[in-house]
């Protein structure tokens, strides 16, 4: 989403920035600059979060972190950069295509106006997926024509393996905009994407779906003691296990800073509840140890909210009840499960 200041609001912010990079020896970078006007305009809390803890615990930037926040904060912006080459590119193609064809015969009326329609399709194409779904009929329209008329096939061909080429740097682009760069697993997109298919097909298939919020215990306190890079280890760690708990048709993703998510289809709570203790004792088994000298931190422990989508509901309403779940699990002492049941017997605090 794109705001736009007024011109004296966008001055004050790119001065507040420009100071901000000079004290911190960033350079001046059209993506850096970005991200630390947003941080001087303080509209996105989690970036100011992040940055702060960076500042708080004396972490230099470097060249690698301003990376990863860019493309942690502003990677959205990228992505639609990505979408918008990439159909031009497609475009081009396609219009080399459309050349070939005014000089051939007739027979190869219908597909020119399958080009046309999607070409249009192309041009309003409003995100990753339904330019792939462009280019993937495409294809399949371009192999068509290419099988049917000899004189074409050649340049067809071509063209077609031009394409197929762009739809895989597509899909590459698209799976990196769906994942968190720190953990690996799926990022905040790519659940709410999830969680709402979900609901749908629960509706429509009659299905159960359950949701799991999980947070890192007293992990401030972590980061204050052994430092923001182990702590980023540790949230490494959560993410694999997550990962290699959520089997099948389960989603485990990065929900926010330290806190993570499973969508869990076609599962009642007490499935739910059951997965939810795999995760919460193997992230309570494992010992957190510094690679370089071997130092022991102990462990860490996480507190998991649980509950069931009522069909029709809104999903945030699905969300709020794991997140009061998950406050009731710390509440009751953390490193524990809570499902909604829970929440009707004794209200949270
Ligand atoms: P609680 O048991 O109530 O959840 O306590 P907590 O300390 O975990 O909760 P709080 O919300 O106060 O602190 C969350 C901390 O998570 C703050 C921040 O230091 C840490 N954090 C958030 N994102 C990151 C990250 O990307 N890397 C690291 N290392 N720490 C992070
Ligand atoms: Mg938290
Ligand atoms: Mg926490």
């Amino acid at each position: 989403m794109e705001h736009v200041d007024g011109p004296a609001q966008a001055k004050e912010y790119a001065d507040t920035a420009l100071g901000l990079m000079q004290q911190h020896e960033v350079p001046v970078t059209p993506i850096n600059f970005e991200v630390w006007y947003t941080y001087a305009s303080g509209r996105d809390p989690e970036l100011n979060e992040a940055i702060d803890l960076l500042v708080s615990n004396g972490q230099p930037f470097t060249q690698e972190q301003n990376g990863a926040i860019a493309q942690q904060f502003v990677r959205a912006a990228d992505t639609s950069e990505a979408v918008h080459e990439a159909s031009l590119k497609i475009e081009e193609s396609v219009n080399t295509v459309l050349g070939f064809l005014s000089e051939a015969n007739d027979g190869a009326t219908s597909y020119g106006e399958a080009l046309e329609s999607n070409l249009g399709e192309m041009a309003n194409a409003e995100n990753l997926e339904s330019l792939r779904r462009a280019v993937e009929t495409l294809v399949s329209d371009t192999k068509g024509m290419a099988a049917q008329n000899s004189l074409l096939q050649g340049r067809l061909e071509e063209s077609s393996n031009e394409i197929h080429t762009l739809r895989v740097h597509l899909e590459s682009v698209q799976k990196e905009a769906m994942t968190d760069a720190l953990t690996g697993i799926a990022n905040r997109k790519f659940f709410d994407t999830s969680l709402r298919q979900e609901a749908m097909a629960a509706i429509e298939g009659n299905g159960e779906l359950c949701l799991l919020l999980g947070d890192i215990d007293h992990f401030k306190r972590f980061n204050d003691t052994y430092g923001h890079q182990v702590g980023d280890q540790v949230l490494k760690l959560v993410g694999m296990i997550l990962k290699e708990c959520a089997t099948g048709s389960a989603t485990a993703a990065r929900y926010g800073g330290e806190e993570f998510a499973i969508v869990l289809p076609q599962s009642d709570l007490i499935e739910a509840e059951s997965l939810a203790e795999t995760v919460r004792t193997t992230v309570a088994s494992k010992r957190i140890r510094k690679r370089s000298t071997g130092e022991d931190f102990g462990n860490i422990t996480m507190s998991i909210g649980i509950a069931l989508f009522r069909r029709g509901e809104p999903v945030t309403d699905l969300i709020q009840r794991a997140d009061q779940s998950l406050y009731h699990a710390k509440n009751a002492g953390r490193n524990r499960v809570a499902t909604e049941r829970e929440l009707e017997s004794t209200p949270a605090a």
